[in-house]
């Protein structure tokens, strides 16, 4: 079973979010809790909190089909001991928002390490950031997303994501997003059956599927291996629509979110649909 859906607005509530994907046809969604472009947020209201778990269990979405994202401004591998300390207590409250609305995943950017630091140093950074959130809090799994490797973001070999892993004490709430957009502008080709096929082995031997806990999927307006992240339509940029085909149908990726970032809202209905009809 794969939940397909997209990343809708939360405008005016989590609620809304909620019926902006039934309006699609989504049994998965992605949303920001809070303006994805401010460091602080008004906590969310115990109406907010009430309406978005009533429209979930109304509407079937269990936590295991909605894929929250924290803000772009938060840097878990920053250089500097301010910028890290800003940076956790976003994040903690990113934790304690998805706690709240009674969610078990939260998908974010590892960080940059703004050519101050080491590769690795970033890389222990942000494992040590996720660790203080885990131990602060209950039942959400930090999920961390590949990244395209623009600037100084790392995150974009599936190395990177494996020695966060390998440093997380807790590897029951710790898992990977992969977009299809980043890691093809990362250099992974997706662009045949056997190309997206291969670079799912790698996936596999790198991280493991264990640990994929939720997908992106999204074409590329990037090239490939640019290190450039500019998402398309399905089908309408340099990825092309066999990589999704194929992984619609590889058994490997199963009952996690699959969420389109793509360009046009007003075809995400029709992506979804297309989407669920490659399955065999
Ligand atoms: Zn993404
Ligand atoms: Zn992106």
């Amino acid at each position: 079973m794969k939940y397909l859906g997209a990343h809708v607005s939360a405008a005016g509530g989590p609620d809304q979010a909620v019926l902006r994907a039934v309006e699609i046809g989504a049994d998965a969604f992605a949303l920001f809790t809070k303006n994805q472009r401010q460091w602080k947020a008004k906590p969310l209201s115990d109406d907010a909190i009430d309406a978005f778990r009533t429209a979930c269990s109304e509407h079937g979405f269990g936590p295991g089909q909605i894929l929250p994202h924290d803000s772009y401004l938060i840097n878990l591998g920053h250089p500097s001991a301010e910028g890290l300390e800003k940076s956790r207590d976003a994040f903690l409250d990113e934790f304690q928002r998805c706690e709240q609305l009674g969610l078990s995943l939260l998908n974010f950017h590892p960080g940059s390490h703004l050519n101050k630091i080491s590769e690795s140093e970033c890389l222990t950074r942000i494992a040590d950031s996720i660790n203080l959130v885990l131990a602060e809090t209950r039942g959400v799994t930090a999920v961390i997303e590949n990244t395209a490797g623009q600037g100084t973001n790392l995150g974009w070999r599936f190395e990177h994501l494996a020695e966060i892993i390998d440093q997380v004490d807790d590897k029951s709430r710790v898992g990977v997003c992969i977009d299809t957009c980043h890691a093809f502008a990362a250099g992974y080709d997706l662009r045949t059956a056997e190309a997206c096929t291969a670079t799912l082995d790698e996936l596999g031997k790198v991280v493991g599927f264990e640990y994929l806990r939720g997908m992106h999927l999204n074409d590329a307006k990037s090239a490939f291996a640019s290190r450039v992240d500019r998402h398309h339509s399905l089908g309408q940029g340099n990825i092309g629509l066999d990589a999704f085909t194929t992984i619609m149908r590889d058994p490997r990726i199963d009952a996690i979110p699959m969420v389109l970032e793509t360009i046009e809202p007003a075809i995400w209905a029709e992506e979804i649909a297309w989407l669920r009809a490659q399955q065999h």
